[in-house]
């Protein structure tokens, strides 16, 4: 990854050499730590959070669930975020907020390990290639399930729950394949390691729903409200593997991703990237980059007059 100057941690900005934690750090033994990933992207009034509130949302939720107090506020983390990106003086970046128990006790009950945040932000190009967001990737049924909600809640962005997330997409770029798909238990689809996953039939948009032990992503989101808002019919409802083999067009979403067609899935060819797919890419691009009135509500501006979350 590419260094950049500042790190927020704990209140302040510090330089990103010294962004260091120590080796007996609760979150690095047990992964109990909850993150977000969100981007910045340019906009014609400068670099915009995309929808930064909706994240930060999701990383209360996600601490709550962990039993985590976060030691500030929505607008304290928001304006650490803005302040992160604005110093950095990237046109567009990843940001990448987390907060872990650190360094105290070393026992699985975090109680003596003092709670860190920490803000971090550094450029990162589409995370599953540029050139896929045209030509698509190819898709592999994992082997591995996707974490239910009574083993590692899935509807927290919680770091040891990535673990999940990181076997499914070795396995799958080991076989060759540019990412896995995940099934729950159950065998219904749920999500990818960092995307989710919408079929296309007959010009109809479906995706799993949370029960799907799926994690709510927000680029799903932004899905599911552009393209309502497009005119295409849109459903949350359960998907077996077989929708996918016979959807019409198949794509992914995530904040790292962005929109991502999909050409195959377990070998069996899906047109990419399809009409429906190609849509929904250029008004999320159009959106992201702030030049879709309608859904300026999306962007939070790093420099100038900043909105409130
Ligand atoms: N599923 C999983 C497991 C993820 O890690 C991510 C990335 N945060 C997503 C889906 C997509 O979520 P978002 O659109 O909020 O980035």
């Amino acid at each position: 990854m590419e260094a950049t100057d500042k790190i927020w941690r704990n209140g302040e900005l510090v330089d990103w050499a010294d962004a260091t934690v120590h080796l007996a750090a609760h979150g690095l033994h047990y992964g109990s730590g909850v993150f977000e990933g969100m981007r910045a992207y340019e906009t014609p009034d400068g670099p915009a959070v995309f929808r930064l509130g909706d994240h930060l949302e999701r990383f209360e939720r996600s601490a709550k669930i962990l039993h985590m107090e976060l030691p500030y506020s929505r607008d304290e983390l928001r304006t650490a975020i803005l302040d992160v990106v604005a110093v950095n003086g990237l046109a567009e970046c990843y940001v990448r907020p987390i907060a872990f128990h650190g360094y105290g006790d070393l026992g699985v009950v975090p109680g003596g390990s003092p709670l860190e945040v920490a803000v971090i932000s550094f450029p990162w190009d589409a995370y599953l290639g540029r050139e896929a967001q045209e030509t698509g990737i190819t898709l592999k049924i994992s082997t591995w399930r996707r974490m239910g909600p009574n083993s590692i809640p899935h509807a927290a962005k919680a770091t040891g729950i990535y673990l999940n997330s990181m076997l499914a997409a070795l396995e799958a770029r080991r076989g060759g394949y540019g990412e896995a798909l995940l099934l729950t238990e159950d065998g219904f689809v749920a999500d990818g390691p960092t995307v989710n996953i919408f079929a296309v039939r007959d010009g109809r948009l479906a995706t799993p729903a949370l029960s799907a032990s799926i994690l709510p992503g927000i680029t799903r989101d932004t899905v599911l409200q552009v393209a309502a808002a497009l005119g295409y019919e849109t459903r949350e409802r359960p998907l077996i593997r077989t929708d996918l083999y016979t959807a019409d067009e198949l794509f992914v979403t995530g904040t790292a991703a962005e929109i991502t067609p999909v050409r195959a899935v377990d070998d069996v060819e899906v047109a990419a990237p399809g009409p429906v797919t190609a849509t929904i890419q250029a008004e999320y691009d159009e959106i992201v980059h702030g030049r879709r009135e309608q859904w300026s509500h999306f962007l939070d501006h790093a420099v100038g007059s900043a909105r409130a979350v």
